[in-house]
C-alpha cells in the first residue's frame, strides 16, 4: 500500500496549519485575487517536492501544467538556490506544458499518465484550473456543458494523484461575475471559481489574501484533518517564506 506524504510550502507557519503541508493522494486548491502569491506557491512547490524528506520534500520529480504563461524557470532557479539544490537540475526535475485550451489542458493531464507510471513524480501543479473553463465556455448556456467537462477533467486528476501517490496543486482565481455569483455559495464573499464540481473536488481548499504591508494569509477553508485556521506567509526571492 502505497503511504500518503506531505510536502512544504516554504512557510513553517503555512506548514504547521496543514499539519505539515499538503498531502499526496489528493487534490489542493488554493485561490485568490491576483498577486498574492498562487503562481509563487506553485513554484516554491516545485521545488520543494525535489527535496530530501528531511527539508520537507519528497524526492519526486514535478509535472505543470500552465494555462497562464506564468511559469518561470528563472523563479526556480532562484528558489533553488535558497535550499541548496542545483537550479539547472531543479528546472530539468520539472515536467512543463502550457495549455492553451481545455482539449489541451484535458490532453496534457492524461499525457502525463506515461509520466507518472515511472513512479518518480510527487506533484502534479495545475496553474491555474479554471481559467481556460471561463474563457472556452462563455456565459450560461455553456454552464452545465463546462461544468460536465470540469468534472471528467477533475475525476481524473483525483484517480491519478490516488493511483501515483501525487500531491495535485490547483490555483483558482475568485470570481466578480455577479451571474456566477448568485448560483454558488461562496466564503467570506471571496468565491473560487469552479461551483461545486469543483468544491466537492478538492480535498482541502486555501483562501489566500492580502494582509498588512508585505505580508499574505492562507486560511483553510476546507480540510478532511485541519480546524478552519489561518496562518501568515511571505513571498521573497527564495519563495513562500514567513
Ligand atoms: P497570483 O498567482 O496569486 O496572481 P503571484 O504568485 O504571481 O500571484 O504573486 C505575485 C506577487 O509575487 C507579487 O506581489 C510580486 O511582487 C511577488 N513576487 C514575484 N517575484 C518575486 C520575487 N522574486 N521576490 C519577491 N516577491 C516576488
Ligand atoms: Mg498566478
Amino acid at each position: 500500500r502505497k503511504r500518503c506524504i506531505r510536502i512544504s510550502t516554504g512557510s513553517k507557519q503555512l506548514d504547521a496549519a496543514l499539519n505539515g503541508g499538503f498531502q499526496t493522494m489528493s487534490i489542493n486548491e488554493v485561490y485568490g485575487e491576483f498577486r498574492c502569491g498562487k503562481t509563487q506557491l506553485a513554484h516554491t512547490m516545485a521545488v520543494i517536492a525535489q527535496l530530501p524528506k528531511e527539508m520537507g520534500g519528497a524526492e519526486g520529480k514535478v509535472a505543470y501544467i500552465d494555462t497562464e504563461g506564468t511559469f518561470r524557470p528563472e523563479r526556480i532557479m532562484e528558489i533553488a538556490e535558497r535550499f541548496g539544490v542545483d537550479p539547472d537540475q531543479a528546472c530539468e526535475n520539472i515536467a512543463y506544458a502550457r495549455a492553451q485550451n481545455t482539449e489541451m489542458q484535458t490532453e496534457l493531464l492524461d499525457g502525463l499518465a506515461a509520466n507518472f507510471a515511472t513512479n518518480e513524480y510527487r506533484l502534479l501543479v495545475i496553474d491555474s484550473v479554471m481559467s481556460l473553463y471561463r474563457t472556452d465556455y462563455v456565459g450560461r448556456g455553456e454552464l452545465s456543458e463546462r461544468q460536465q467537462v470540469l468534472g471528467q477533467f477533475l475525476r481524473r486528476a483525483t484517480q491519478m494523484a490516488e493511483e501515483f501517490n501525487l500531491v495535485v496543486l490547483m490555483t483558482n482565481q475568485v470570481m466578480s461575475d455577479p451571474g456566477a455569483s448568485a448560483l454558488f455559495a461562496g466564503v467570506d464573499g471571496r468565491k473560487p471559481a469552479g461551483g461545486h464540481i469543483l468544491a466537492h473536488a478538492s480535498t482541502t481548499r486555501l483562501l489566500l489574501r492580502k494582509g498588512r504591508g508585505e505580508e499574505r494569509v492562507a486560511k483553510i477553508v476546507d480540510s478532511p484533518d485541519c480546524p478552519e485556521r489561518e496562518a501568515t506567509y511571505i513571498i521573497t526571492t527564495g519563495g513562500i517564506n514567513d
